[in-house]
């Protein structure tokens, strides 16, 4: 019941920001509105939020803009607020410094766990603190020892494999897209593509996954990237 942290909304559309409002007020979070990128920006600086929730479509300045003004003095999370189908959109806003985001219509649930996971990641990084153990539904990554185990039995993954499981898994709960995890497995001026990920994926679902057409550890994010079970 002590989590009052405050969220700040910025969302144009009042129907979605009450929405939103009314989500988190029952969840014990401090809510701030704004319904342009002007007032936004202005209750950032004066309030210091735990978390911002930025729509991109709006009527003043441009969603993408304002993140990028936030992200050139904080880096408190951002959780873009984004339609089903701006998927590049997406992709920008992540490779400009958000978070994540939450594609519209979005249930409670989900709209809670992506102000947890961002909240929990930036204690983490605030902290400089690694996981030792990632462990969810019998799958357990012991990142010291290099050692992955599903239900009890070792899991054989090749060097590639297990940097792109431990990675995901370290951030678990969070969308990393394609390029971020390109350059963070094969170097910045490796010369690949999103093929030679989609392959490697495909082999870690064969290992890891009891249906690999669909997934329970690690969820493609359709023309984003892949998310990992939190
Ligand atoms: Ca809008």
């Amino acid at each position: 019941m002590a989590n009052r942290q405050t969220i700040l909304v910025v969302e144009d559309e009042k129907t979605i920001g009450n929405y939103i409002e009314t989500i988190l007020l029952s969840n014990e979070y401090k809510v701030l509105r704004a319904m342009n990128g002007t007032t936004g920006l202005s209750l950032c600086t004066s309030h210091h939020p735990e978390v911002i929730l930025l729509d991109l479509g709006l009527p003043d300045i441009d969603g993408m803009e304002v993140l990028q003004r936030i992200r050139g003095f904080s880096n408190l999370p951002i959780i873009v607020i984004s339609a089903r189908t701006q998927e590049r959109e997406k992709v920008e806003a992540l490779d400009s410094g958000a978070d994540d985001y939450i594609t519209k219509p979005f249930g409670a649930e989900e709209l809670l766990a992506r102000i947890r996971t961002a909240l929990r990641h930036r204690l983490h990084v605030g902290q400089g603190q690694m996981q030792p153990v990632y462990s969810r539904d019998g799958l357990v990554i012991d990142f010291e020892r290099r050692l992955v185990t599903l239900q009890g039995n070792a899991i054989h993954l090749t060097q590639i494999e297990y940097k792109l499981v431990s990675l995901l898994a370290q951030n678990a709960g969070k969308v990393l897209t394609y390029d971020f995890i390109l350059k963070d497995i094969w170097g910045p001026y490796a010369d690949t593509d999103n093929q030679i990920l989609r392959v490697n994926m495909a082999n870690i679902r064969r290992k890891l996954e009891v249906n690999p057409a669909e997934p329970h550890y690690i969820f493609t994010e359709i023309g984003v990237g892949y998310r990992m079970l939190e």
